[in-house]
């Protein structure tokens, strides 16, 4: 990018609000995956109109724009692998409006969702999804990336809170999807085509989300197994049952080690993996309804189960389980965490196939996630020194996608393709599916100017061009 293109973004932003110093683009070079790329410049817009004028003018000069919100994505979907100017939402940060009657809220792009909960619970009402990153992660990355937290087993994912959008296109045209009113069947529905299109069809600027009420009474259990597969079994058996709990998190014994001092008492140590379940509702219902699901733990094996006693215990149980995920990257300095997801009923197969596929590569692999969802984060704990066992690794992950297929599955629940899972993608997707993305990528990004070399646009020379100590 030369000096002029520099100069014009400056005029457009303001020159206080984007940077093209090495030690400020270094901060954006790299996100919560172990990959560092270089942009050429970093700008801070404050408006849909800014946006648009930067999109027009990298149309015209042919550089790459890479959307950033907070950058705590897993799949590196906010860096410039290839260069070009990152754009953030971090001065558009604004809750516009809450209406509590409708039970919605205008935000901006830029606002962390966890200010939004704040804000709602004022209203008693609150955001659904959850994402445990949901403090420092922006509403606009969770719409791109359509992430999902604990809470999607009963109440759904971010798509599903997504009522309308302000997007400015990859062409620069400023567009509104989606209406205020509940239903809406008026064209096509491109709320849902930008939500999870990961930064590579648009860049949102404001949201209409739907608000829900506070539900009256909380109901935590922690189930405790001696084996992972009572565990899965369990799974199966309460998401069969007639309760559905609103949250069903599962966690093995290395991931209970590595945040057992947020736990208030000691896990015995015959106990394989655990169980944090959750139901919500009428306090008399969530009684009722807690001792089904206490009985379905009993049933498939459980050694015990435990209810949190008071709030303090039930923030305790949630602080540990939002931990773990930077906790275990304290065991081994490298981590490839995958977020498979497979039919619930499949959750003991995909148990007991990870356990084979650790053995068999000889690998440390510790296993928490959504089982409620079928959304295990499976996390491969490597030391990067050992190239033959990151070689093993690579091997490992290739297989573990199969197998998931094989279960009619998917590579992701939650945190997107970005660069990290692109390889993968044939395994899932047949090519005449990714040529229809590839012909709705084409007729709205012609130039291809929007958050290039992501998903099924991956392109092995440019993610060569990773920083490294001797090139950065
Ligand atoms: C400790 C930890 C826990 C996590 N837990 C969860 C979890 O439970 N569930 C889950 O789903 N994810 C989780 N994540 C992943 C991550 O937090 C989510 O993907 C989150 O939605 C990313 O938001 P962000 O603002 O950081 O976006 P970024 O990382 O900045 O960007 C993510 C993607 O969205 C695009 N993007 C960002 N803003 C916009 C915009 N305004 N318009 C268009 N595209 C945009 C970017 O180009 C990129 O492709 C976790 C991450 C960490 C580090």
């Amino acid at each position: 990018m030369d000096n002029k293109v520099k100069n014009q973004i400056r005029s457009i932003v303001g020159k206080e609000h984007c940077s093209d110093r090495k030690e400020d683009l270094f901060l954006y070079s790299y996100d919560a995956m172990n990959r560092r790329y270089l942009p050429d410049m970093v700008a801070h817009p404050s408006s849909a109109q800014e946006i648009s004028r930067l999109i027009n003018l990298a149309n015209e000069q042919l550089f790459a724009i890479v959307p950033r919100g907070a950058g705590t994505g897993l799949t590196g979907g906010s860096l410039a692998v290839d260069g070009g100017l990152i754009i953030t939402t971090s001065r558009m940060n604004r809750i516009l409006e809450i209406d509590p009657e409708n039970q919605t809220a205008w935000v901006e792009a830029g606002v962390f969702n966890g200010d939004l909960q704040s804000a709602a619970a004022g209203y008693g009402l609150f955001f659904p999804p959850d994402p445990a990153s949901m403090d420092f992660s922006t509403l606009g990355g969770n719409a791109a990336e359509n992430a999902g937290g604990a809470r999607a087993v009963k109440y759904g994912v971010t798509r599903d809170y997504v009522m309308a959008l302000e997007v400015v296109m990859p062409t620069g045209e400023i567009v509104h999807t989606g209406s205020a009113a509940i239903k809406s069947v008026t064209g096509y529905d491109l709320t849902r085509l930008i939500v999870g299109s990961e930064g590579t069809l648009g860049v949102i600027t404001r949201l209409l989300l739907k608000l829900i009420p506070i539900p009256e009474a909380v109901g935590t259990m922690l189930a405790a197994f001696p084996e992972i597969s009572t565990a899965a079994k369990a799974v199966a058996s309460i998401m069969s049952s007639r309760v559905t709990p609103s949250t069903l998190e599962f966690m093995d014994r290395t991931a209970v080690e590595c945040v057992k001092e947020y736990l208030h008492d000691d896990i015995p140590s015959d106990v394989a993996a655990l169980l944090l379940v959750e139901v919500d509702g009428s306090p008399s219902v969530v009684e009722a309804d807690a001792k089904v699901l206490e009985n379905k733990c009993l049933e498939a094996g459980a050694l015990y189960v435990q209810s949190a006693r008071d709030s303090e215990e039930r923030e305790a149980l949630w602080t540990a389980r939002r931990a773990l995920s930077p906790a275990i990257m304290k065991i081994r300095p490298l981590k490839i965490n995958e977020d498979v997801a497979v039919p619930r009923m499949k959750i003991p197969d995909l148990i007991t196939g990870i356990e084979e596929l650790a053995r068999k590569h000889r690998l440390s692999i510790v296993n928490f996630g959504h089982a409620g969802d079928g959304n295990v984060h499976v996390n491969l704990l490597l030391d990067p020194e050992d190239k033959e066992e990151v070689s093993r690794a690579d091997h490992c992950v290739k297989e573990l996608f199969q197998l998931v297929i094989s279960l009619g599955g998917t590579l992701s629940g939650e945190h997107g393709i970005g660069i990290a899972k692109a390889p993968y993608l044939d395994i899932e997707l047949e090519s005449s599916a990714t040529d229809v993305m590839r012909k709705i990528k084409q007729a709205l990004d012609p130039k291809n100017i929007l958050n290039p070399h992501k998903t099924f646009d991956y392109d092995k020379t440019s993610l060569e061009r990773e920083l490294s100590p001797d090139n950065g």
